[in-house]
């Protein structure tokens, strides 16, 4: 163990919410803190990379809610540094949906049957809501054609439901928003979205941020406190403090740990907790589901696809939901670049990470061609990301089933002893975005510096609850788990939970 792996907190993940959790520990003046990152590079699902000549985003792409009453604190810091972003503007897509022979349906044609998909969409929601009905077919209804396919497809799989809901009353010009739920990002922040088109990349954002903080020299981070290529693989967590272990064998010991790891990285083997999470912790992280979203790239020798800013999105309908539905010309973020974006999701999206890119190249030319013709030119470049398969990642962002109360996120968010967890995931309001889990890394940081002040004061009375040592059994761990939950979540004092 190096003699200064000892650290007062330990931060695992260099995301958005590792980074801003980091940024308002040092600010407290908890300057001997330690970033472990499992990658080479800091960002986390935000990325940038180099294709086709510009810089293209594979993970966040959108400052999504801006223009609203509130500020998104992304939107001003994106503003603070000049962060270049274009106006995403949905509700084109609604003239420009080509069908299999490569005829944009009528304006009616396209009314009609996005207007019967939302209004089922939101039938099936208030049944959910007041728990008549199950989410499932009763197997009466009549099959659905390519273009309600297609609308299906964007109301429900493409981006999460929360901002789906927003997403398709925007793209379909909808006035009438969802009365489920009002989406807090929109509601909060704005109904705006500027698509991030700047070569330094969205991450840009978090290397200003970092700079706060760490030693920096020519937008690189040069400090000892961010390590990369760390990949936590266990947590020892005792009453006296947090023992971390790295897949290359090193052991680092802080008196806490901020785990900014995904959901989908929770959900699976990756960390390896001692003793193990309570069970509350474990059966709220397996209800959260992740959503897996893919952007494919493609990049022409020449357009062949109509431009201008009303034809940013265009979308084909084809009898199997969700195959290669929703696109996007990337004239107006990168003038002349000639790309175009496929995003595909979930199911589509696990089959095309675990093919060859020839063969989701292959797919994504018959679409085209179906639409624009057998003449266009085959893309001399592809892109497939495969967050899916990423070990760190596991996933694209969280996605609370749409009829579930708080306390699941509030389960996932909740301490265990001295691990705090962060991250989008963990973010009641604004989980699945940037925005999120840039603010869940503040929540997260100072309930933590409230914890420390706290324990200054009354560490003899916590401990006895909060400790876990290595001898607990995990039926041991579960008689404690409901008074340590309710204490956590603020709705017990130290003494009745104790009791
Ligand atoms: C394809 C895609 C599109 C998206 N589009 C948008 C969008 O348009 N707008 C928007 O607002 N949001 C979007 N999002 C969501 C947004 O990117 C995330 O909500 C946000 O970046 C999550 O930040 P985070 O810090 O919570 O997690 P992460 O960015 O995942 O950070 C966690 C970090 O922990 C590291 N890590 C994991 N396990 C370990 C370990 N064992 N040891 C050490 N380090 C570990 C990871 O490498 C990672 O760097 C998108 C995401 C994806 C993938």
């Amino acid at each position: 163990m190096d003699p200064d792996s000892r650290s007062t907190v330990i931060i695992i993940g260099a995301g958005v919410s590792g980074i801003s959790a980091a940024k308002v520990l040092a600010e407290n003046g908890i300057a001997d803190l330690l970033i472990l990152e499992a990658s080479d590079r800091i960002g986390g699902r935000i990325r940038k990379e180099s294709f086709g000549g510009v810089s293209v985003e594979l993970g966040a792409g959108w400052i999504a809610g801006v223009g609203g009453k509130a500020p998104n604190p992304v939107w001003e810091i994106a503003a603070k540094f000049g962060l270049r972003s274009c106006f995403s503007d949905y509700s084109n897509a609604r003239y420009n949906i080509y069908d299999q022979s490569g005829k944009i349906f009528p304006s009616g044609i396209a009314a009609d049957s996005y207007k019967k998909a939302v209004d089922s969409a939101i039938q099936r929601l208030r049944d959910q809501e007041s728990n008549c009905v199950e989410d499932v077919p009763d197997g009466t209804e009549s099959p659905l054609t390519p273009i309600e396919l297609a609308i299906d497809f964007i109301l429900h799989d493409f981006e999460m439901a929360g901002k789906l809901f927003h997403s398709c009353f925007s793209l379909f010009g909808f006035q009438e928003k969802s009365k489920v739920e009002p989406i807090s990002t929109y509601v909060d922040f704005g109904e705006r979205e500027y698509l991030v088109a700047d070569e330094r990349g969205y991450e840009y954002l978090l290397y200003k941020m970092a700079e706060d903080f760490l030693f920096t020299s020519e937008e690189k981070i040069l400090d000892n406190r961010l390590k990369l290529n760390k990949v936590v693989r266990e947590l020892q967590h005792s009453r006296n403090g947090v023992t971390v272990k790295t897949e290359d064998g090193c052991i680092y010991e802080a008196s806490y740990v901020v785990l900014s790891a995904s959901i989908g990285v929770l959900q699976s083997d990756l960390i390896c907790f001692r003793p193990p999470l309570p069970r509350w912790k474990t059966e709220a992280i397996e209800k959260c589901d992740v959503m897996i979203y893919t952007k494919v790239f493609l990049k022409f020798p020449y357009k062949f696809w109509p431009c201008g800013p009303d034809k940013e999105f265009f979308i084909y309908a084809h009898e199997r939901r969700g195959y290669y539905t929703f696109w996007q010309q990337m004239e107006n973020a990168y003038p002349s670049s000639n790309i175009l974006v496929v995003t595909l999701t979930n199911g589509e999206s696990k089959r095309v990470e675990a093919q060859p890119d020839e063969e989701t190249l292959k797919e994504a030319m018959g679409v085209l061609r179906d639409m624009f013709g057998s003449e266009i030119p085959t893309a001399t470049d592809i892109l497939v990301p495969r967050w899916w398969n990423n070990r760190f990642q596991r996933g694209s962002y969280s996605n609370y089933p749409i009829i579930s109360n708080n306390q699941v996120v509030n389960d996932i968010k909740a301490p265990v002893g001295r691990i705090f967890f962060t991250g989008e995931h963990t973010s009641e309001r604004f989980n699945g975005y940037v925005h999120g889990g840039y603010l869940a890394g503040i929540d997260t940081s100072k309930a933590l510096l409230e914890e420390m002040r706290k324990n200054e004061n009354t560490s003899f009375l916590r401990e006895p609850l909060l400790a876990l040592t290595e001898s607990d059994t995990v039926s041991g761990l579960q008689k404690c788990d409901v008074p340590t939950q309710l204490y956590l979540s603020g709705k017990l004092g130290i003494s009745e939970a104790i009791l």
